[in-house]
């Protein structure tokens, strides 16, 4: 009897990791349609206000073949507002 309330407590302790887990990929995989396997959370620095800032939550910007990556889309329109020239 103590086996199976053993068994039962390690089903449910299974399955509450499992669901944790399950949401913590779904969670990532929201991100923005990057290919699975690509780092994340690299550290960018945003090129107009010069802060630091976690790569996937930046807002992108590909110009004269360079990738730049800001922390926000007003950053990115200053910066264009200096910079484009297309
Ligand atoms: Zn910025």
């Amino acid at each position: 009897m103590r086996t199976l309330i053993f068994i039962l407590l390690f089903y449910l302790t299974y399955r509450a990791v499992k669901s944790w887990i399950l949401n913590n990929f779904s969670i990532e995989k929201n991100g923005s349609g990057k290919p699975p396997g690509q780092i994340d959370d690299i550290m960018v620095k945003d090129p107009y206000c010069e802060v630091y800032f976690p790569k996937r939550n930046g807002v992108h910007l590909r110009i004269n073949g360079q990738d730049l990556y800001f922390c926000s889309s007003e950053c990115k329109e200053k910066y264009l507002a200096e910079h484009g020239k297309s």
